[in-house]
């Protein structure tokens, strides 16, 4: 595996008015690397995730994947056309699903690879029935979402980012909004994924999980990645108060 960074953030700062949400962060994620973000509500995290796929765009600073800049400044029509493109090689899962409620598990599927990608029907199918038999849900093809559990529905959403092939996975909180029994049938579908050197970039409350699935787990609060390190550092020698503190009551 290559040392080279993939996911690149280099002094990533934004505001909401004089509101400041992140502060000069500065990351990188090597290929087939996993990266856990954890922090107290309201520290930056989804903001941070958002900027990589420029849902939030960053105010200053540069995000890349690989050799692209995902956020360049160019023209409107250029930027529309280029964030199309780079989107499709970032999956995203958030924590309320974001399934489309009116398509079938298969029509939330095969949408993004048949609208973006051109695919054919037929090849849209059986991409949809491998990303299925992947989270396990393979006889769930032909249900409405809203006939699904949390975590079948959060499967199937993973399924979905994953049929577009993307380089990299985001997960914001994929497991808080599922009741506790749900938690695991997800975060073994993540382990998965680890197991296949998927490179992720994983926001999440679960510490166990962030302990036993990361590589990198970085500490934010108030917009600033106070301290990072790997899993036995963070989690069994954190040497920032902050981070001390924060673990106390999550650990
Ligand atoms: P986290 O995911 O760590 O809980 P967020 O990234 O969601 O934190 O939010 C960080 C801060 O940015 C919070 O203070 C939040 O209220 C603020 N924020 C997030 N989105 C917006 C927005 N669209 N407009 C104004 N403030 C926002
Ligand atoms: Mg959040």
């Amino acid at each position: 595996m290559s040392d080279q960074a993939f996911v690149t953030i280099k002094n990533a700062a934004k505001s909401y008015g004089t509101l400041e949400v992140l502060k000069d962060i500065n990351l990188t994620v090597q290929r087939g690397q996993i990266v856990a973000i954890i922090g107290p509500s309201g520290s930056g995290k989804s903001t941070l995730l958002r900027a990589i796929n420029e849902l939030d765009p960053l105010s200053s600073g540069e995000v890349w994947l690989e050799d692209v800049q995902i956020n360049k400044t160019l023209p409107h029509r250029q930027y529309e056309a280029h964030v199309n493109q780079v989107r499709q090689d970032i999956g995203m899962v958030f924590q309320h699903f974001n399934l489309f409620p009116h398509l079938t598990v298969r029509g939330n599927i095969t949408l993004a690879p048949r609208m973006l990608k051109g695919l054919s029907e037929a090849d849209a199918n059986k991409l949809a029935e491998e990303q299925l038999a992947k989270v396990g849900l393979s006889d769930k093809i032909d249900e409405y979402p809203s006939r699904l559990s949390g975590g079948q529905k959060q499967r199937v959403a993973i399924a979905r980012a994953l049929a577009m092939k993307p380089k990299v996975m985001l997960f914001d909180e994929a497991t808080s909004a599922l009741d506790p029994e749900l938690v695991e049938e997800v975060n073994l579908v993540m382990k998965q994924l680890a197991e296949e050197h998927m490179t992720m970039i994983i926001v999440t409350h679960e510490m166990d999980f962030a302990a036993s699935v990361c590589d990198r787990v970085l500490f934010m609060d108030q917009g600033v990645v106070v301290e990072e390190g790997p899993p036995s550092v963070i989690f069994q020698n954190p040497e920032n108060e902050r981070t001390r503190n924060f673990l106390r009551k999550h650990l």
